[in-house]
C-alpha cells in the first residue's frame, strides 16, 4: 500500500537528513517514485523497475515492512539504494557472457547480492550522518549458517542449482559479504565467522590467502564509490571472485523531467 509524502515525512521526522534524502528522490524521480508499506514480511526492499528490451525506465519503489525493527532506519536504507540511481551510479543490467549456465538462479543471485553489498559500502556514511544507529543499518540474518557446514556444503557443491565451477565464486562471495557486513555493523560475530571462512579458503581454494586479500584491498581502494569508475571497479571485483563481467545501465533525467535508462 503506497504511503503519502506526509506519511513518509512523519516516519522520518526525527531525522531531518533522512527527510532531505526523501525530498531529493521526489525531485529527481517525480511520479516515478513510490514508497510502499507492507504490514507483514521479513525484510524491506527496493526496486529499480525497468523494461529490459528495449530499455525503458518505469519506476523506483522503496518497500518498507512496518511491523519489524527500526522503521525509519530500514526506510532510510532503502531510500539510499534508490538515491545511488539518482546520482548516476550504474545499476546492474545483465551478465556479460556466453555461458548459458550463468543465467542459473544461484549465480544470478550472487550478482544481485554483490551489487547490494557494494551499494552498502557506498552509502553507509550517509546513513550514519542522519543520526540513525549503526546497528540498525541492516538486519543480519537471524540464523547465520554455520561456517563449517557452509564450507563443506560448498566443497561438495551441494547447493541446489549451483554448478560446481561456481563453488569458488560462491564461497568468496560468502566471505566478502560476511567480512564487509561485520565491518559495516562493527559486528564481532560476523568478523569471527569471516575469519573462519578465510581459514577454510586457505585449506581448500586459496592457500596463500591472496584472493581474499585482494577482496579486502578492493574495498579499501574504493573506486566503486564514484559513478565514473563504478563499472570498471565492479567488474574488477567480479574478476577477483572468478565471475565474468556484468553490464550496467544508468539513469538520466531530461530537462522536462523524463527519466531515461541508458546503457
Ligand atoms: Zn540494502
Amino acid at each position: 500500500m503506497p504511503l503519502t509524502s506526509d506519511q513518509v515525512r512523519e516516519i522520518l521526522s526525527p531525522h531531518p537528513l533522512a527527510i532531505a534524502i526523501y525530498n531529493n528522490l521526489v525531485d529527481f524521480f517525480g511520479n516515478g517514485f513510490l514508497v510502499e508499506k507492507q504490514v507483514t514480511g521479513s525484510q524491506s526492499t527496493f526496486v529499480f523497475d525497468i523494461d529490459p528490451y528495449p530499455l525503458v525506465f518505469k519506476k523506483v519503489v522503496a518497500c518498507v515492512v512496518v511491523d519489524a525493527g527500526n522503521v525509519p532506519a530500514s526506510l532510510t536504507h532503502e531510500l539510499l539504494h534508490l538515491k545511488l540511481g539518482s546520482l548516476g551510479f550504474p545499476r546492474l543490467y545483465g551478465i556479460n557472457n556466453v555461458d548459458p549456465i550463468l543465467s542459473a538462479g544461484q549465480v544470478q543471485v550472487i550478482y544481485t547480492q554483490l551489487s547490494n553489498v557494494v551499494d552498502h559500502d557506498i552509502f553507509l556514511d550517509e546513513f550514519l550522518a542522519t543520526g540513525l544507529p549503526r546497528g540498525d543499518f541492516l538486519r543480519r540474518m537471524s540464523k547465520r549458517e554455520n561456517p563449517e557446514e557452509l564450507i563443506s556444503v560448498l566443497k561438495d557443491s551441494r547447493i541446489k542449482g549451483l554448478p560446481k565451477k561456481y563453488a569458488r565464486p560462491r564461497y568468496y562471495f560468502e566471505y566478502l559479504k560476511t567480512w564487509i557486513t561485520g565491518n559495516h555493523l562493527h559486528n564481532l560475530e560476523d568478523l569471527e565467522i569471516a575469519n573462519r571462512l578465510e581459514a577454510g579458503a586457505r585449506e581448500w581454494l586459496d592457500p596463500m590467502g591472496t584472493d581474499l586479500e585482494r577482496i579486502r584491498q578492493w574495498f579499501q581502494i574504493g573506486a566503486h564509490r564514484s559513478p565514473e569508475t563504478y563499472v570498471e571497479s565492479s567488474n574488477h571485483l567480479l574478476g577477483i571472485l572468478g565471475l565474468p563481467p556484468a553490464t550496467f545501465y544508468h539513469l538520466e533525467r531530461s530537462i522536462s523531467g523524463q527519466i531515461m535508462a541508458v546503457l
